[in-house]
Parts: C-alpha cells; sequence; structure tokens
C-alpha cells in the first residue's frame, strides 16, 4: 500500500482518487477551494470510456446517468431542419458526476481549502506545501489541479494556455420555460446551430435533484463566438463594475450588459428555438477555449493528469473521458509497477500520444468552425456538406463512431 497524494479535487482529481483506494493504497486529496463545488460546470457528453472508467471508480452506470437521446438536428436561421443524423448518446451534467464520485470517496480523505503551492522531491518521496502552511509526505503527487494547475507551474512551466481566438457561452434553461414548438423541434435531440464562423450546440440534461422527467429536464447550450484577445475577450471578462477578471469571471460576475448583447445576436443568428433557449436561460456565463500541450506528463514523483496535462477544445466533448482515462492508466502503471517514479513514466508512455492527438483533433474542429460559412462556391450543397460533417465529428465516440 502507497501513500499518494491527489491535488484537485474535480472530477479527474476524484476519478483517480478513488480508483487509487479501491487499488488498497492511502490516498489523500487536496482541494484548493473551499465550500460546495456543485454548480460548477453544466452538461457533460458520456462515452463508454467514461462509463468504464466511472465504474472503476466505484460509480453504478445506469440509466440514473443521464438524459438518453436517440438523434442530432442542424437548425437554420429559420428553425428549419437542414441535416440529421441518428446517434444515441447518453447526456449527463458535471454536477451529477461530481455528486457521484463525491460520494464514493471517504469525507475525511477530502481535504478542502488546501492549496498546493510548493513541490520538494527526494528519493523515495514527495513533499509538498499549501498556501495553508501544512505539509504532507507521499510516495507519489498525482497532479489534477485543472488548466491552471500549480503543479505544472512549477513542473513544467513552459507549458501556458494557448487562447484559441473564441468564446463559448454556456447555460442551461428548464425545460418547463419552453414552447411547445421548441420542445418538439429541437429539446429531446442534440441541437445544432450554424452561423457564419460561429457554432452552437445544445442538448437536454438533467433537472433540479437530477430529474429526468419529462417537464423536469433542462436543456444545456454552448455557443461559440469568435473574440480578439485584446479588445472582445477583454470586455467579455470585465464586469458590470469595471473589474477585468483575465483567468476567468465567474458566472454571477458576468455583465448583464453583455448578457443583453448576446442575447440580441441570438435573436438575429440562430434558429428561434436557440433564441428562446437563450431568452430563458437565468444565467449565462462564458468560458474563453484555450488549448494546452503537454511535452511530458512524468516528472519523477510528479504526474499531470486531466486538464492540468492537456486541455482539448470542447468540440470533442473528450474532457472528462480523458481524465477518466488518465486516471485508469495510472492506476494500472502502479499497479505493475508500485508506486514508483517508473510506473509514472510508464503512465506517461501510455497516456502523452492519445492526449497530444485529441488535442489536435479539437483544433482541427475549432479551425473547421471558423473557416465555415466562409464563402464554398455552390452554397445548397456546401452548407448541407458542412452541416453533415458537423454532425458526424462533434463530441461523437471515438470508439463507437457514426456509421
Ligand atoms: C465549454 C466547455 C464544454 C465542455 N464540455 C465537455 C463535455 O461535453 N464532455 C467532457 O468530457 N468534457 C467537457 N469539458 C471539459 C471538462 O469540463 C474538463 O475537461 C474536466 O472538468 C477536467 O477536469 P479536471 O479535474 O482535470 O480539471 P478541473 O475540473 O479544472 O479541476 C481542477 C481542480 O483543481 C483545483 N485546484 C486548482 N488549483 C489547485 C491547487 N493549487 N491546489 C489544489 N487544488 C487546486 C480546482 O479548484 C479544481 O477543483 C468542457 C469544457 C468546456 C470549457
Amino acid at each position: 500500500m502507497a501513500r499518494i497524494l491527489i491535488a484537485g479535487g474535480s472530477l479527474g482529481g476524484l476519478l483517480a482518487a478513488n480508483m487509487l483506494l479501491r487499488e488498497g493504497h492511502e490516498v489523500q486529496l487536496l482541494e484548493k477551494a473551499t465550500g460546495s463545488l456543485d454548480g460548477r460546470g453544466a452538461g457533460i457528453v458520456t462515452h463508454a470510456a467514461l462509463n468504464r472508467g466511472l465504474a472503476r471508480a466505484g460509480v453504478t452506470v445506469d440509466d440514473s446517468l443521464g438524459v438518453r437521446i436517440a438523434s442530432r438536428v442542424v437548425l437554420d436561421a429559420a428553425g428549419e431542419a437542414v441535416a440529421s443524423l441518428a446517434l444515441p448518446q447518453v447526456l449527463t451534467s458535471w454536477s451529477r458526476l461530481y455528486t457521484l464520485l463525491h460520494e464514493a470517496f471517504p469525507a475525511e480523505r477530502y481535504l478542502q481549502g488546501r492549496a498546493v503551492q510548493g513541490i520538494e522531491q527526494a528519493a523515495g518521496g514527495v513533499r509538498v506545501s499549501c498556501e495553508s502552511g501544512e505539509r504532507f509526505e507521499a510516495d507519489l503527487l498525482i497532479a489534477s489541479d485543472g488548466i491552471r494547475s500549480a503543479v505544472r507551474a512549477q513542473c513544467a512551466p513552459e507549458v501556458q494556455p494557448q487562447y484559441a481566438g473564441y468564446i463559448a457561452w454556456r447555460g442551461v434553461c428548464d425545460e418547463a420555460l419552453l414552447s411547445r414548438f421548441t420542445l418538439s423541434s429541437v429539446f429531446e435531440q442534440f441541437g445544432f446551430g450554424l452561423p457564419a464562423g460561429e457554432q452552437l450546440i445544445g442538448y437536454p440534461v438533467a433537472g433540479s435533484g437530477n430529474a429526468t422527467a419529462r417537464g423536469r429536464r433542462r436543456y444545456n447550450f454552448v455557443w461559440y463566438r469568435a473574440a480578439d484577445e485584446q479588445t472582445g475577450l477583454r470586455d467579455l471578462l470585465t464586469d458590470a463594475d469595471g473589474d477585468h477578471h483575465p483567468l476567468g469571471i465567474p458566472p454571477h460576475k458576468v455583465s448583464w450588459r453583455q448578457v443583453a448583447a448576446m442575447r440580441e445576436s441570438a435573436r438575429a443568428l440562430l434558429a428561434p428555438q436557440f433564441a428562446e433557449i437563450i431568452e430563458k436561460t437565468a444565467q449565462p456565463f462564458l468560458q474563453p477555449i484555450y488549448d494546452v500541450h503537454s511535452e511530458r506528463l512524468a516528472f519523477g514523483r510528479v504526474a499531470l493528469m486531466g486538464d492540468a496535462a492537456f486541455v482539448a477544445r470542447p468540440h470533442v466533448g473528450m474532457g472528462v473521458t480523458k481524465a477518466a482515462e488518465d486516471a485508469m492508466a495510472l492506476a494500472d502503471s502502479i499497479r505493475e509497477h508500485g508506486a514508483t517514479a517508473a510506473a509514472l513514466r510508464a503512465f506517461e508512455a501510455a497516456r502523452l500520444p492519445p492526449g497530444q492527438a485529441v488535442v489536435q483533433r479539437a483544433r482541427r474542429l475549432g479551425a473547421y468552425m471558423q473557416a465555415q460559412g466562409q464563402d464554398h462556391g455552390q452554397p445548397g450543397t456546401e452548407a448541407r456538406r458542412d452541416a453533415e460533417t458537423v454532425l458526424r465529428e462533434t463530441a461523437i465516440d471515438p470508439e463507437h463512431p457514426p456509421t
């Protein structure tokens, strides 16, 4: 039995912590935030590898995981379906996964208010100091502390998030608020809107209290829009009081003026169904889109996983699935090599190529979106082909691509 510290208590950290605990290790998880993390994030597309990871983490994977849908549809600006595809998927939410993984992990091992700050390595172990002044010792440190990882900043300071040139407006709207037209034409499907150079995706997720009954669900949307880093992005990350939040603006701080302007654009550019969903979403929020690309994941007795290791743009819908695959690879490597630097090197060899590949795939989909809607010659056929390509490539399960 080894002593293993995990930095970061979000989905990646909890997946790894639960798996390693079930392998018989003494695991402690250090999470920077205090209070409930619930309410962060929104919809998550599930894939087969995520289900395997959840099962290995001790979570029962059944129909209560999320909302099952059967198909995808692209709506044009008039609200007409211009392309569709049969593609069964289960859509869940960040909160649902967090609750399940958090419940599976012993509360006394999940330490909040512990921001990892310093790392010292010596033969046979690693010592971690937190901003609180506390110190922890372990055989291994697994860093799942997200896109701005403090651990990565020490081990690989040259790796920095690269802004992709666009942001995502996100939100969830209560099903009960929506018109019959929107409910019947898009609610039960993975919906797409493709204004020039932009993209909206949406899908149903469970409502309050994980309710999946008709009338109690919600529709989750993500709307990608270009924002120049020096001007548009700065404005979007500045709240109504003029305070700038360069590392991400909390949902409740997003300026009402920006929300009003975004809703006006939705009415002008998107299908009326999507405009209605956005209009009736109580608190839309936004996230700049970044790439993080690592060349190394193992640094002696320290390893990076999840968003600390790679961030692929969300077009691939793979962030949590990738974190689950990282966690499974870590558990396998430690089982084979013990809690040693050799285990982390084996983990790196297994996970570096797929991590790099998924970042590239997501970049390609993002570049495709940005180029979309430009003059393609014969508008009718090209528009249809674009729509069908987007339907076939966005947030699909690589193990079960559409036929
Ligand atoms: C618009 C959008 C849509 C997305 N859609 C999907 C989708 O459909 N499917 C999917 O699989 N993924 C999706 N993702 C990606 C997904 O949300 C992330 O990949 C996933 O949450 C990664 O989890 P993580 O645990 O690695 O990092 P994070 O969730 O970022 O967690 C990092 C944790 O570390 C903590 N922390 C930070 N610093 C420290 C420190 N110094 N010490 C201790 N703790 C620290 C933080 O408080 C946080 O709890 C989407 C992302 C975006 C932006």
